[in-house]
C-alpha cells in the first residue's frame, strides 16, 4: 500500500502512515503506534485498562505506570 498526502490531523505534516482501523492516512505524529491507528480512532481507545490486544503491547522502555 502506497501511502502519500497530507496527513488528515493536522494537514500540514506528510503522512506516512495508515489508520487500520479507519484508513486516514497521517503523519508519523498522530499515528497511535500502540493500536496502529490515528490519533482519532486512537481517542475511542482512550485509556481503556482492558487490552483485548492480547499481548505484551507495552514492553515500552518506562518504569511501571505511565500514568
Ligand atoms: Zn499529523
Ligand atoms: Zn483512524
Amino acid at each position: 500500500m502506497s501511502v502519500t498526502g497530507l496527513c488528515q490531523v493536522c494537514e500540514s505534516a506528510t503522512a506516512t502512515r495508515g489508520c487500520r482501523q479507519c484508513g486516514t492516512n497521517v503523519c508519523e505524529k498522530h499515528f497511535d503506534r500502540t493500536h496502529g491507528v490515528c490519533s482519532r480512532c486512537a481517542s475511542v481507545f482512550g485509556d481503556g485498562d482492558d487490552g483485548d490486544d492480547g499481548g505484551p503491547g507495552r514492553s515500552g522502555s518506562g518504569p511501571t505506570g505511565m500514568r
